[in-house]
């Protein structure tokens, strides 16, 4: 097994690697640091939770070595403001022993503390496209000196929300630079825009199939409808010493509040807490610091609210009902069994989720297994409205499949029933899959 002593870095670095008690490469950062290192574009793909962070910044900061001028020599874009706040920790983390500055700025703030701290002079920025042109727009930034541009999360930097900025930064930066990329998928059109900007990139691409972490035990269970899902949630959630910390991943911001609600009552308000779009900046930071210390076990979020944040140490991520988009799979159970450590992920499949998991497995050319509902959990009756939403949704599902089909709303096909109405199938512990459950 290779150490970070085989890479040409320098005294600093080994000493910061050292505090963080980080001794081997991982396998993205065992590719990319020497190609950085030799000047090269690099296009890196490995799943979330593998340390790409400092698979780029540590040979950034051994070649801008020590601070020099006021103008940002390096640009790292990023999506969101949790990530732009982690990278900036992480450059702390690994500057430490350096003189180099940094300064991380983006949207939902006031401009005051960020345009200071651009001021003092920096060699590495950090942004939020929205906020750079902003501050690049009035003045704030000089982007002449740019010589590294990193694209973290590239292909969420790539998409519709995001594409027309990312075009007016290359417009404004010089076009003589190093580029680098990385990002947990990359989709074909990705690859193709990139291909217009990047000078014969060197391609890593450690999960070249949208595998899974293997570190990762992944699970399902059928479930018939909401409460079902809650009464069994709150069954697995029960022993704090197993499930010690643990997400759980809504589809929608509306279903994220109210299971987090629920759960509050349940737990206390103390030890759970929510995060999505609707939240404030200051909130989600806090809620981020309280859940990445061990403040709080629970937390609950959608999938938007957590791209790319790194919560260290998760035991299990719970899938409440399967992700509209079915990379957010693989990122929703990329929070667990992070950078050599293990984790569990549970699935909760409602009839009208079933489409959505044959597709997920997949996209993820894995089986995933079936768990079955502990006696103990109580399994509700599906109500009226429910039950009449889901079969419209598993309606439209074969429609999408076969556009002949005419709807089959009243067919009584087995497969078509809750789970709960279904002729019962053999049952397999849980706890040989899990560990122990109470
Ligand atoms: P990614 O960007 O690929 O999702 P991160 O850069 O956020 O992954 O890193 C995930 C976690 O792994 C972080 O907590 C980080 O501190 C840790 N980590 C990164 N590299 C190493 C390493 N070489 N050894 C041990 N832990 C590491
Ligand atoms: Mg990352």
């Amino acid at each position: 097994m290779k150490t970070f002593r085989d890479f040409k870095l320098n005294r600093q670095l080994f000493d910061a690697l050292n505090d963080l008690g980080f001794e081997h490469p991982t396998p993205i950062q065992e590719k990319a640091i020497p190609a950085i290192l030799g000047g090269q574009d690099v296009m890196g793909v490995s799943q979330t939770g593998t340390g790409k962070t400092a698979a780029y910044l540590l040979p950034i900061i051994r070649i801008l070595n020590y601070a020099q001028g006021n103008e940002p020599r390096c640009l790292i874009l990023v999506p969101t403001r949790e990530l732009s706040i982690q990278i900036g920790n992480t450059l702390r983390d690994l500057t430490k022993y350096t003189d180099l500055r940094y300064a991380v700025i983006f949207g939902g703030q006031g401009t005051k503390d960020q345009i200071a701290a651009l001021e003092k002079g920096i060699d590495i920025l950090v942004a939020s496209p929205g906020r750079f042109l902003d501050l690049y727009l009035a003045g704030h930034i000089i982007s002449k000196k740019i010589k590294h541009l990193v694209l973290d999360e590239a292909e969420r930097l790539m998409d519709k929300s995001f594409m027309s900025q990312f075009h007016r930064i290359l417009e404004v930066i010089p076009s003589k630079r190093q580029n680098l990329l990385f990002s947990a998928t990359m989709s074909d059109l990705v690859r193709k825009i990139s291909g217009d900007f990047l000078d014969f990139p060197v391609e890593i691409d450690i999960a070249p199939d949208m595998k899974t972490a293997e570190s990762v035990s992944q699970g399902y269970y059928l479930v018939p409808n909401l409460k079902t899902k809650l009464n069994l949630l709150e069954h697995l959630i029960e022993d704090p010493e197993v499930y010690k910390k643990v997400i759980v991943f809504c589809k929608t911001k509306a279903i994220a509040s109210s299971i987090g609600k629920y759960l509050e009552r349940r737990h206390g308000e103390e030890n759970v807490r929510i995060i999505h779009g609707n939240k404030t900046q200051q909130t989600r930071i806090n809620t981020m610091l309280a859940f990445r210390g061990d403040d709080i076990r629970l937390l609950i979020t959608t999938d938007l609210a957590a791209r790319g944040l790194d919560i260290p140490d998760v035991s299990h991520v719970f899938n409440f009902d399967t992700p509209i988009v079915y990379e957010d799979y693989v990122h929703r159970i990329g929070r667990t069994g992070r950078a050599f450590k293990t984790g569990h992920s549970i699935t909760f499949v409602s009839p009208a989720d079933e489409y959505h998991l044959v597709k997920i497995k997949k996209l993820i050319r894995q089986d995933i297994p079936e768990l079955q509902i502990p006696d103990d959990v109580f399994v509700e009756k599906t109500e009226y409205e429910e039950r009449q939403a889901m079969l419209r949704e598993i309606d439209m599902q074969k429609r999408k499949d076969n556009p002949e089909f005419k709807g089959a709303f009243h067919e009584k096909k087995e497969s078509n029933l809750p789970p709960d109405q279904r002729t019962p199938k053999k049952k397999v512990a849980f706890g040989k899959k899990f560990g122990k459950r109470r």
